[in-house]
């Protein structure tokens, strides 16, 4: 296994391509919580209750409801979705060039749906990098960290763990990429106890540990 090519970069979108301190996922978090509120006519403090027994049960608050409350995922992700991102999201001239350097495909892997994924990446200017963008329509409503998200992931690109790198802000997130032989990199986290994850700061610090991890497993292509 240890002989594979890395021929996949898989990314989380949110809080992963941007920054946090953007704002756009308070923003979202905060359409998540009207949403519960009008929709489903909960009170806000039930609503924050569930949003957090639902984090930590199913992954997500989406799931959670699917689940529980029947709730359709698609009037769902529409919802919360509704956000005018280009007011909290820059171009990334940067990111753009950053991603050109790196001969490996590019794939989105988020639990938002195609259509939030398509804008924040037109935003960014980074649009044209991602020919695979794998949002939780395809997978079938299963979300991070659900390990079934992550093999469907590689029953999607017909590839083994270990041809993959996993870029993820959350820790929790890259456990499974991890089990299944993935490389992975968190962005912005929180991690100090994991010593098995590569950790950088920001996107943009990604580059020279992709660039090492490529020289030592892709090496013999420059012979
Ligand atoms: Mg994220």
């Amino acid at each position: 296994m240890g002989g594979l090519r890395l021929r996949y970069l898989i990314l989380d979108l949110d809080d992963t391509l941007y920054p946090r301190r953007s704002g756009l996922m308070d923003l979202i978090s905060m359409r998540i919580g009207q949403y519960m509120t009008e929709r489903l006519g909960l009170s806000p403090d039930h609503a924050e209750a569930l949003r957090r027994e639902y984090y930590a049960r199913y992954g997500t608050t989406m799931r959670g409801l699917m689940e529980e409350y029947r709730i359709d995922p698609e009037d769902y992700l529409a919802y919360v979705h509704d956000v005018p991102l280009d007011a909290y999201l820059q171009p990334n001239p940067a990111l753009d060039q950053m991603l050109s350097r790196i001969p490996l495909t590019k794939v989105i892997f988020t639990n938002a749906s195609e259509e939030h994924a398509r804008r924040v990446l037109e935003r960014l200017g980074v649009a044209s990098h991602f020919p695979i963008i794998l949002d939780v329509r395809r997978l079938e409503y299963s979300n991070k960290p659900d390990p079934e998200a992550y093999r469907r992931i590689l029953r999607h690109l017909n590839a083994q763990g270990p041809e993959c790198i996993f870029v993820d802000d959350s820790t929790r997130n890259l456990r499974p990429a991890r089990a299944l032989g993935m490389i992975t990199i968190l962005v912005d986290g929180d991690s100090e106890e994991d010593e098995e994850v590569f950790s950088v700061p920001d996107i943009l610090a990604i580059e020279p540990l992709i660039q090492r991890l490529l020289s030592e497993r892709n090496g013999d292509l420059r012979d």
